[in-house]
């Protein structure tokens, strides 16, 4: 047995082996009736020691669409109240591949960060690029953006909407995981407002700052001027959070 086994780091200060048990086997024939592609369901719980600190890792599969989630837990989160809460969308080209195009990886190492230093919360990975039109679609929009379209002229040349969200699988996830209330981790109040609307209960807000690179600049601009996100007084102008949201599904 290694170090890492024999150590139990997590038995002691995240979701313990019984809530696991529990979870595991809540989930195992879990499907929530009529919701076709909004339900997920717990299948497996390990130790994810990082870069930013001890975390769990919690695997969500979803049948419908095949689209696995993750949730990125620090702590004991379960039947826990005011749980800090970000919610990050894939993005394969800023979390992976480090590009200066959009803030993802900024966002995400911030929260993962501030995540991990926090007595527990939870950050939520959700594996839709481009939130639902997939890679591919992402770049045609990167090589407009090339050729002088703003990031919301270009979304439109591709048919698809500037800006639409839905939460269903974000909140899905937090029921999954017994987490009563959150504290999110956002600038954005129509986030705010959508998981709400999905039977979230929020009681607080933590603001996420990222400054801008010169890559992005334009685009978190665009995204100010354009997109009618509102921020907040205690957070300065062009610090925005995760852009790919921009780009949704189909009309
Ligand atoms: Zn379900
Ligand atoms: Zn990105």
């Amino acid at each position: 047995m290694n170090d890492f086994v024999l150590n139990k780091w997590w038995q002691r200060m995240s979701i313990d082996k019984r809530e696991i048990n529990h979870l595991i086997e809540e989930n195992l024939h879990h499907s929530c009736p009529g919701a076709m592609e909004s339900c997920v369901k717990i299948t497996a719980i390990a130790g994810l020691p990082s870069r930013f600190g001890k975390f769990q890792v919690v695997a969500f599969q979803n049948d419908f669409d095949k689209k696995d989630h993750a949730a990125i837990v620090h702590g004991d989160i379960y039947e826990k109240e005011n749980v800090p809460v970000r919610i990050h969308s894939e993005c394969l080209t800023g979390d992976a591949l480090g590009s200066l195009r959009c803030d993802c990886r900024d966002q995400l190492e911030s929260s993962m960060k501030m995540l991990g230093e926090m007595e527990y919360g939870v950050l939520l990975y959700l594996r839709q690029e481009g939130r639902g039109i997939g890679f591919a679609n992402k770049i045609r929009a990167y090589q407009l953006q090339d050729s002088g379209y703003d990031t919301f002229e270009a979304n439109k040349a591709l048919g698809f909407r500037e800006d639409e969200r839905d939460y269903a699988i974000a909140a899905h996830m937090l029921k999954s995981l017994h987490v009563k209330s959150i504290r999110l981790m956002s600038n954005n109040p129509l986030k705010i407002e959508d998981l709400k609307f999905h039977g979230v209960k929020i009681t607080g807000r933590i603001p996420l700052i990222i400054p801008p690179n010169e890559h992005n600049s334009f685009y978190l601009e665009t995204k100010k001027n354009k997109g009618g996100h509102m921020l907040d007084k205690d957070v300065e102008e062009n610090f925005i959070e995760q852009e790919d949201d921009l780009v949704d599904y189909r009309i």
